[in-house]
């Protein structure tokens, strides 16, 4: 059983972001790495190690379309226990939107080949749109699990997966192949070991452009018309000095005077 885990780079979460004619740069004073595997992926990577681990899955691909750049999710995926990985490049793939990204993924799937189960995150911490993982069973012509919060079981050709739904957890069972969207509910996702990052910095990752899957790239149908930083909020901050008898009766006063209480 082969497996393949959807991993998107994305900005930092420390990064700071910066919007110039509409177009969204980033930098990270910090730690001076601006990109990160999208925190959602890291339970998406875990979980395709997991699928080998208690489920006998025989290889797990880690799957990345992006700029070269991008590469290193996928070393960070090879370091966590992934057996492969395969990035997707080309200019053409730039400009895309959910729709575009889905059809090149599976694409990507399809060459892979042989493969019953892809695992993505709920969503990216940038796109933030969280369409990808259905669209991409769409595209397929797989069964969409969202929302997983437990793989129960993989027996033959079907798969029974817990998903969190607002008011708990439902067991559904469905025929392989499937594409999941997990939550951060389904596992803990493990640290990268010494080991594991030195195989991973000596991985040949195989780059697949546009001729390769024969996916033209297009346009994006949703076109980002404005993007903007939302205005800084403006506030004042008071500390209250005194016993905490004089601070309390203070607050409420100045509660009352606000008509907040
Ligand atoms: C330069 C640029 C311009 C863009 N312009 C537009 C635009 O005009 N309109 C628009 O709608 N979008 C645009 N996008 C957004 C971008 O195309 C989407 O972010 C992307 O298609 C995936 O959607 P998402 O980030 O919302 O992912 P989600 O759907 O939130 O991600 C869910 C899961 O899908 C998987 N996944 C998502 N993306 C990838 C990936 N690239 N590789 C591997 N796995 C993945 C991961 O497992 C992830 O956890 C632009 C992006 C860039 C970089």
């Amino acid at each position: 059983m082969k497996v393949v885990v959807c991993v998107k780079q994305t900005p930092s979460t420390t990064a700071t972001f910066k919007v110039s004619n509409n177009v969204v740069s980033w930098e990270d004073a910090g730690s001076g790495k601006p990109n990160v595997v999208n925190p959602w992926d890291e339970y998406t990577i875990e979980e395709g190690i997991r699928l080998s681990e208690k489920h006998g899955a025989s290889e797990v691909i880690a799957l990345t379309v992006g700029p070269a750049e991008s590469v290193e999710a996928l070393r960070t995926s090879l370091a966590m226990g992934c057996t492969n990985a395969v990035l997707v490049s080309d200019e053409a793939y730039s400009e895309g939107d959910a729709v575009s990204t889905a059809k090149v993924l599976a694409a990507a799937v399809q060459k892979v080949g042989d493969v019953s189960i892809v695992v993505c995150g709920k969503q990216a911490i940038d796109g933030d749109s969280g369409l990808t993982p259905v669209m991409l069973a769409r595209k397929l012509g797989w069964t969409p699990l969202t929302y997983v919060a437990a793989i129960n079981e993989v027996s033959g050709d079907t798969i029974t997966v817990e998903r969190l739904i607002e008011s708990g957890r439902q067991v559904v069972t469905a025929k392989l192949p499937v594409v999941i969207s997990v939550v951060k509910e389904i596992n803990e996702p493990r640290y990268p070991s010494f080991m594991g990052i030195r195989k991973a910095n000596r991985a040949e990752i195989p780059t697949w452009n546009a001729a390769d899957l024969g996916v033209a790239g297009e346009a994006s149908r949703v076109n980002w018309a404005h993007i903007y930083t939302p205005p800084v909020r403006e506030g004042e901050v008071e500390m209250l000095t005194g016993t905490v008898q004089e601070q309390v009766e203070a607050l409420v006063e100045k509660l009352f005077a606000e008509k907040v209480i």
